[in-house]
């Protein structure tokens, strides 16, 4: 089956979680309005990971709407790390000295329901990727402090191979541009859209990509997520960002198998990151201070090669902050 078909296949509905059961009726009556406010899409191969006899298994919470998306505290915001006031061009968010991200899509292969953007994806989604390129690129091209395009998401490994490569080969003209990185969860929840022609469509141009995969729980990694990696592996430096989730991998033992699994894969661990306070995800919240305790045990029993940075975005400042220093 290919890719396309894949996705085509894919949960976007309650009650056909409710049929293969993966929610009770119950359950599904509760959630129907969660699933109206942020979408839902969860691929087959990743359903198929989830422990259907745990209410608390850590894919299952990744991927299956919860009631607890309609809690709102204080805190809370549509837009935590405003990208929205950091948009000097359709599809840009410049909030960093020398980099940008560029939105190529609103798409993604699944709707985590711990993402700091769902707001931005669902009802604020003509805000953030509107337009086409021709702005973006013109303002990458005019702001030469600019080194660096972060390809973030929705998941830039969504888009087609032909739009990727016009991309690329645009941005390849613009000389003072350095790097180009792209982020992205399709290895973890669709693997095989990892396919030669897009693994060639990435290395298309004059840069040497650098992919960092969104591995959040080492349950994720399946011989077919394994071979997505090691396709990318084979030309590009991957890398990989979790982000701290509670009752996902609210641990140390559950984060060093991660990182330990992760390198056996050729990919190295990058960021630790402490959830964002988005509308829609604070039952995944924790402190920083449990944060603290859960990165200093991986950094007793883990080589500093394999221990993440553990970081958080602070709006205003022009980059993530550390919360310990390794
Ligand atoms: S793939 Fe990334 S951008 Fe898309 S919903 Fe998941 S976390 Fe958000």
């Amino acid at each position: 089956m290919s890719w396309e078909q894949e996705l085509a296949g894919a949960y976007r509905r309650v009650e056909d979680l409710v049929a293969d059961g993966y929610l009770s009726q119950e359950e599904a009556l509760r959630v129907q309005g969660v699933a109206k406010t942020y979408q839902l899409l969860i691929p087959k191969y990743y359903a198929s990971l989830i422990d259907k006899r745990d209410p608390g298994c850590p894919i299952r919470l990744q991927a299956i709407p919860q009631f607890a998306e309609q809690v709102k505290t204080d805190s809370d915001s549509p837009d935590p790390l405003e990208d929205l006031k950091h948009q000097p061009a359709l599809r840009i968010t410049h909030r960093y000295k020398g980099r940008v991200l560029l939105h190529l899509t609103p798409n993604c292969s699944m709707y985590c329901r711990f993402c700091f953007r769902k707001s931005l994806l669902n009802e604020l989604k003509g805000d953030l990727f509107s337009g086409g390129f021709t702005e973006a690129i013109a303002y990458i091209s005019k702001t030469i402090e600019i080194e660096e395009v972060i390809f973030s998401g929705g998941d830039p490994f969504m888009v087609g191979e032909e739009i990727l490569k016009e991309v690329l080969s645009q941005l390849s003209k613009i000389l003072h541009l350095k790097r180009v990185r792209f982020h992205t969860r399709v290895p973890v929840t669709l693997p095989s859209r990892v396919t030669p022609s897009f693994v060639e469509a990435l290395a298309s141009s004059r840069f040497h990509p650098v992919v960092v995969t969104h591995f959040n729980h080492p349950r994720e990694i399946t011989p077919q997520s394994s071979r997505a990696l090691l396709a990318l592996g084979n030309s590009f430096t991957v890398l990989n960002q979790s982000v701290l989730l509670r009752s996902v991998n609210d641990n140390a033992q559950t984060l060093i198998a991660l990182s330990e699994q992760l390198f056996e894969m050729g990919v190295l661990p990058y960021y630790l990151h402490h959830p964002d306070p988005a509308e829609g995800t604070s039952q995944f919240y924790l402190s920083v201070e449990e944060g603290k305790r859960i990165w200093e045990a991986m950094r007793r029993e883990l080589p500093g090669y394999l221990v993440p940075r553990y970081v958080k975005d602070v709006v205003g400042e022009a980059y993530k902050r550390d919360v310990i220093s390794s």
